[in-house]
């Protein structure tokens, strides 16, 4: 049997970084001469395809300039302020420890999403970082499925900080963790129907316990998460 894999979403899951991306997205419409869209309103989209996120808010003629000037100043400065949650590096190396494989599964292009997890000092404690490269990005669930054939492993569980990281997860047939610490609130977060919808990470290994996926018993207590 092949190891069991525990695939995370990158930004407002793993890494606390929306901060960044939010000045970087907006910088890009200064840098053209347009008015940016307020602070609140483009945190609610992180998560997005790039260029789908700015369809949202700017005209179509001006997509492509705006994602281009977006790339070039995050990749200068997307740890200003980036840093990961509380107790993600403990969390890797405890879900190390118990025999899982680790990877990223990210809408961010690959290599924008390596160098995050580097300068985030994350590229260690894991095993892959697949991002999504010209394929179809979440909720559908190829970027999960490429992940687990780069790492042989077998998938578990899928955690996320949106309603895309759960329907992709769900779609590729995973348990789905929800945390409300990124982009989307536990209403909006619930609604998708994930297994655990909870304000951390902590619930992360008690929830696989329960799961009984490496050998831990299936004692289900449903203690600290709300199902969805
Ligand atoms: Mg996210």
């Amino acid at each position: 049997m092949s190891r069991p894999a525990i695939v995370f979403d990158l930004d407002g899951t793993l890494v606390d970084s929306l901060p960044d991306i939010v000045f970087s997205f907006r910088w890009s419409f200064g840098a053209l001469g347009l008015e940016a869209p307020p602070e609140a309103a483009v945190r609610a989209q992180v998560g997005l395809p790039l260029e789908a996120m700015y369809a949202l808010f700017a005209p179509l003629a001006a997509v492509r300039d705006l994602a281009a000037g977006y790339r070039r100043h995050y990749a200068e400065h997307l740890a200003n302020r980036s840093r990961p949650f509380p107790g993600v590096e403990v969390l890797l190396g405890a879900l190390r420890e118990r025999g899982y494989a680790l990877a990223v599964a990210t809408t961010k292009q690959t290599p924008m999403a390596l160098r995050l997890v580097t300068a985030m000092g994350l590229d260690d404690a894991l095993d892959h970082v697949q991002g999504t490269d010209g394929f179809a990005h979440k909720p559908a669930p190829d970027v999960i499925e490429r992940a687990l054939v780069a790492l042989g492993a077998d998938g578990r569980w899928m955690v996320g900080d949106t309603t895309h990281d759960v329907g992709a997860g769900k779609a590729a047939g995973l348990r789905t963790y929800a945390v409300t610490w990124g982009t989307h609130d536990a209403v909006r977060l619930r609604a998708a129907g994930p297994d655990v919808v909870a304000s951390d990470l902590s619930g992360l290994l008690p929830a696989l316990d329960r799961d009984g996926t490496v050998g831990g018993e299936d004692h289900r207590t449903g203690k600290g998460e709300s199902a969805g």
